[in-house]
């Protein structure tokens, strides 16, 4: 396995060109499994890359570096004041040494349908900037995550996201067996703002998805219990795994809807 490092960005966007088919490596807490798998024919050390360790607040957003860990994200006070469902989902990721060295790029690129990261991402309508040998580019998250374990990237590496700054209401909750190093069997992340209902959950889809059925249902105000079960067998399709059946994974979505609906409209 060849192990090439990094100096600089410009040195990791000119190795990504070059070497396409290796993984970059930040806190290797995913990419560490794939090698005792031997699955990797070459990494890109990313780890000196300082400056992609960052949180700034601006007037209406928050940009986050790429390389910020997650336990930067828990203990950082404009996450907390201005994004908290993000903060929340970020303590109740895997355990302190992994949030330690779990990178927010690391968590989004490896695309795993049960990724904490993703849900309070894709419910704040977080843009994404990614950087090549060909220059920058922007897009909405929900447009980069395209289907299992794809991404819309090219040579590229995610350099930082972008919250804007709203005022909502918001309701997170994972579900798992266990208090610490929980994957999750299920999670829910709901946001109310001026423009309505966002959702989205992880380990409901092969890949992270908002749910538009809900949404628009939601949105409507007119509607039951049934019309909400209706709307959640459209936005998932959870698979029945050794953690959960997909019966489970269901039903608990749906006392979870009810119990952020209770919330919000108190
Ligand atoms: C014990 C344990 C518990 C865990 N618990 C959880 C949990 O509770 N919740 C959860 O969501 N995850 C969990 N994980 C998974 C993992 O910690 C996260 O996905 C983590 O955020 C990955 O970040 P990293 O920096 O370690 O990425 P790495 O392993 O270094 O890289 C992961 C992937 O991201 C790509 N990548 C890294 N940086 C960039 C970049 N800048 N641009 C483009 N691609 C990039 C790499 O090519 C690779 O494919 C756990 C892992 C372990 C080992």
């Amino acid at each position: 396995m060849k192990y090439l490092i990094a100096k600089s960005l410009k040195d990791a966007i000119e190795l990504r060109e070059k070497y396409p088919d290796f993984f970059l490596l930040f806190g290797a807490s995913d990419v560490a499994l794939k090698i005792k798998k031997n699955q990797v024919d070459g990494i890109i050390d990313i780890t000196h890359l300082k400056e992609l360790s960052y949180i700034t607040k601006h007037k209406n957003s928050i940009t986050i570096g790429a390389l910020t860990t997650i336990n930067t994200i828990v203990s950082n006070s404009y996450i907390n004041e201005f994004t908290p469902i993000l903060s929340e989902a970020s303590k109740e990721f895997a355990s302190h040494q992994i949030r330690n060295i779990a990178s927010l790029a690391g968590n989004i690129a490896n695309t795993s349908p049960v990724a904490d990261m993703i849900p309070p991402l894709l419910v704040l309508n977080t843009k994404i900037t990614l950087l090549s040998v060909k220059g920058e580019r922007t897009l909405f998250l929900k447009d980069f995550i395209i289907g299992f374990k794809s991404l819309d990237i090219d040579n590229e590496i995610i350099t930082s996201f972008e919250i804007e700054i709203q005022k909502s209401q918001y309701y997170y909750k994972k579900i798992g067996s266990r208090a610490k190093l929980n994957i999750a069997k299920l999670s829910l992340a709901m946001l109310k703002n001026e423009d309505g209902y966002h959702i989205s959950g992880a380990s409901l889809n092969p890949y992270v998805q908002r749910f538009t059925n809900l949404e628009t249902l939601l949105n409507s105000e007119k509607y039951n219990d049934t019309d909400i079960q209706i709307a959640i067998e459209k936005d998932i399709s959870p698979s029945g795994s050794f953690r959960s059946t997909k019966e489970y994974r269901t039903k608990v979505l749906f006392n979870l809807i009810q119990d952020a609906l209770k919330r919000f409209n108190r």
